[in-house]
């Protein structure tokens, strides 16, 4: 309530400072009114002299004129003065009351009546201009009633003077005519004289006449001049008559702004009114505002106390519960020491539960690791450890025009696996595990390989070996081209993305190595001496595997990273050979990625090779006319694809033996052909017709490489069935790719002569400024 009455007692001193606000405001506005009205007044008393100065001279100029015309005018114009001094009083009155009402007036409090105020006042003042414009008139007027008044005086004067000297002359006249007469009597006593005397007489007596002829004329002229006078009075009454006209507009004007005043006045008075009526609204309303807040208040009140009244009890009951919770308080911690005890107790009870689970979850993890590696061996075993595919590549420009360019490879619209060859009007089928048309893509092809790159992850080695003859297609597929790259750069992305994604487990590293084998000699394509021959040895620590001393390894983090490597392998090769389409062809290149894995939680460690090899071209060279080095080349590449065909035969029809040593390629594969590693071969073949022949070894190789049967260990009598080289195709021996050569172990490459032939400067200072980019894993 209190409060409530505060804010009435606000609001009512916040409506009287609004009120001394707007009084203050209309006292200023009624002290400019009165200014105002005070100019006015100024005005009309100056008009009221005018007047008063006219009227006298009007009355002058009757005195002075006497013109009974003239006189009435002056006459009517005075009443007319009269009557507008008295109306000019009467406004005085007027204006005097207005002023003594606009005193007792109440405030205003709007705007909008200010800015009607201010259009009153411009309007005031505009209407002063104009009567200050009659006024200035009016005085030209009265200067001009002066001078007009000042040319009649003259006039008068004027006629005053000739009607003098006019009675003068008459006087004169008279007079000599007495004394003529007078002298005609006396001669007429005397009449001898007389005759004389009334000649002389009658003589003088015409003189006379003429006298009285000039100033009869005289008479005449000063009447003219009367008549003119008269005329001149005329004009000036009409102009009197004009100037009274103006003198009434002005009247009409002064009424007209009366008029307004009194308009405005009004105005002013109903405004006023309205605000006042508004005020005691407001006023009303918040009154009755007020009135209802008590009442709401004076109901929350009643509330409270009832609120208070049943409250009691309950404070009864805390203050009750609180003195239990007191004695609580004091025992409490007692028992608390005796709960932390035992929590203390079954925690590490709890935490030794759980590391027990956690020790026999970690064993049963490890066995189902375990367990799902040897489903996957079985996976990937019975769907073959080997696997052969082929692609054909399309009819390109090279392959010429005409018969040569004739496409003799059709595909199975049902089968992705078979393969029909046209040979000598024949149609002969291949099945291999599958086939990519020409118009399959590399993205396609990498996704059937993409399963053995990730296995490399889990620690399995994997080779994918490029077979066919030269221009068939290899390189295009392992190493592709910059806007559509191969397998060797989808591998290596495809291994980073994976990693990436076990990386919460597992911690990986990633290396790799480029190796070429020409004539036998293994070479390092990452090596600062790339000329130089590698061996390869047995670890000196009895496991019976095989590295190669010497052989240059990177650690390979990002796309770039492998990018430099493969550039930094390129430039190598071709600083060391002299036409490098020719040399790829006849050598293998090896691109062998090591990824090592850490986990995390178990810390196992696994090691998984992939190596992506681009074989030598698997042509033929002619029968007869290889020679030299051309002869030693096709000799070497003819020895090591056999001995490949041969590991592959024999692992695939799981022999007791496998002819490893019989080549350098193979022997540097060992591990990752052996044991539970997987191979991929992809045979390559052109379908133009010129390269049919070809096409048939490759594909032949390919089959017989394939349809190995799966059987049990050591089934050497196999190696009887594999046919010899002369039922291949009637070939030379030991210039067909696959030779049913037995195990030669030992044979290592006969020592090549060496194909290098260093190049210039600039290439190998290009690879050292690559390979400084790169950082070796030791
Ligand atoms: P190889 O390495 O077996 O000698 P290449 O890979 O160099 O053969 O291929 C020879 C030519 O054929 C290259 O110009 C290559 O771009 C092209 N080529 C090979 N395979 C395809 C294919 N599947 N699609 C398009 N062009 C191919
Ligand atoms: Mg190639």
């Amino acid at each position: 309530v209190m409060a409530s009455m505060a804010h009435l007692q606000e609001e009512k001193l916040r409506l009287q400072e609004e009120v001394l606000g707007l009084q203050e405001k209309l006292t200023a506005r009624e002290n400019d009114e009165l200014s105002h009205s005070l100019q006015l007044q100024g005005q009309v008393e100056t008009l009221k002299a005018k007047l008063l100065e006219q009227a006298q001279e009007i009355g002058r100029l009757r005195s002075e004129l006497g013109c009974t015309d003239a006189e009435k005018h002056r006459d009517l114009l005075a009443a007319e003065n009269e009557r507008l001094r008295q109306e000019m009083k009467a406004c005085e009155g007027e204006l005097r009351e207005l002023r003594r009402r606009q005193q007792q007036q109440a405030p205003c409090q709007d705007c909008a009546h200010l800015q009607e105020n201010t259009e009153l006042q411009e309007r005031l003042s505009q209407l002063q201009q104009e009567a200050e414009e009659t006024r200035a008139k009016l005085a030209e007027l009265d200067l001009e009633v002066q001078q007009k008044t000042n040319r009649l005086a003259e006039v008068e004067l004027r006629l005053k003077d000739s009607l003098a000297e006019r009675a003068e002359e008459e006087e004169r006249l008279s007079r000599r005519l007495r004394d003529s007469q007078e002298t005609i009597a006396s001669l007429k006593s005397q009449p001898q004289q007389i005759k004389y005397i009334i000649k002389t007489v009658e003589v003088e007596s015409a003189k006379a006449k003429q006298a009285l002829c000039e100033s009869q004329s005289r008479n005449q002229y000063l009447q003219e001049q009367v008549g003119m006078q008269r005329q001149v009075l005329k004009e000036m009454e009409q102009q009197l008559q004009s100037s009274q006209k103006t003198a009434a507009q002005l009247r009409a004007q002064i009424m007209m702004y009366e008029a307004e005043l009194e308009r405005a006045h009004g105005q002013m008075l109903e405004e006023m009114q309205a605000m006042e009526e508004e005020k005691n609204r407001a006023i009303e309303e918040a009154f009755s505002r007020a009135q209802v807040e008590m009442k709401a208040v004076h109901e929350n009140l009643a509330g409270v106390r009832t609120n208070l009244l049943t409250l009691q009890p309950a404070l009864r009951t805390l203050t009750h519960d609180y003195n239990s919770l007191k004695r609580q308080v004091r025992d409490f911690p007692l028992l608390l020491q005796e709960t932390l005890r035992s929590a203390r107790a079954e925690i590490s009870q709890a935490i030794e539960e759980v590391h027990n689970t956690n020790r026999e979850l970690l064993r049963k993890y490890r066995r189902e690791l375990q367990l799902r590696k040897k489903c996957h061996n079985e996976l990937v075993r019975l769907k073959g450890n080997i696997r052969v595919f082929g692609r054909v590549r399309p009819i390109m420009k090279e392959d010429g025009e005409g018969p040569e360019a004739a496409n003799v490879v059709t595909f199975d619209a049902e089968d992705d696996a078979v393969l029909h060859l046209l040979h000598k009007g024949k149609q002969v089928s291949f099945e291999l595990d599958k086939v990519f048309p020409p118009q399959a893509s590399q993205e396609e092809v990498f996704q059937e390989v993409q399963a053995l790159v990730t296995s490399c992850i889990d620690g399995y080695n994997v080779c994918i070996f490029a077979y066919g003859q030269t221009g068939a297609g290899k390189t295009y597929t392992m190493e592709g081209t910059a806007a559509n790259p191969g397998i060797n750069q989808r591998a290596l992305q495809l291994l980073f993305s994976e990693v990436r994604g076990k990386a919460a487990d597992w911690e990986y590293a990633i290396s790799v190595s480029a190796a070429e084998i020409y004539n036998e000699a293994l070479r390092d394509l990452l090596g600062k001496e790339p000329q130089e021959k590698l061996e390869i040895k047995l670890c000196p620590d009895g496991s019976g595997q095989l590295y190669v001393p010497g052989l240059t390894e990177f650690s390979v983090q990002s796309v770039e990273d492998i990018n430099k490597v493969f550039e930094f392998g390129h430039v190598n090769r071709a600083t060391e050979c002299t036409n490098l389409n020719e040399h790829s062809s006849r050598s293998h290149a090896l691109l062998i990625v090591t990824v090592r894995g850490l986990d995390r939680s178990t810390g196992l460690r696994t090691t998984g090779k992939l190596n992506l090899v681009d074989l030598a071209g698997s042509e033929r060279v002619g029968r007869s006319g290889a020679e030299g080095s051309r002869l030693r080349e096709a000799q070497h590449i003819n020895k090591s694809l056999s001995a490949l065909g041969d590991v592959i035969y024999a692992l695939r029809s799981r022999q007791g033996h496998v002819p490893f040593r019989n080549s350098k390629l193979t022997y540097l594969l060992q591990d990752s052909l052996s044991g539970d590693s997987k191979t991929l071969m992809m045979v390559q073949v052109s379908p133009a017709e010129k390269n049919t022949s070809e096409t048939l070894c490759s594909l032949k190789f390919a089959e017989r490489v394939r349809s190995v049967e799966l059987g049990p260990v050591s089934r050497k009598a196999e190696l009887a069935s594999w046919p010899s080289q002369e039922q291949l195709e009637g070939l030379t021996p030991g210039l067909c790719p696959i030779s049913p050569q037995g195990d030669s172990p030992g044979t290592s490459a006969p020592p090549g002569r060496g194909h290098a032939s260093p190049s210039p400067g600039q290439l190998s200072s290009r690879a050292a400024s690559i390979r400084r980019k790169l950082q070796t894993t030791g």
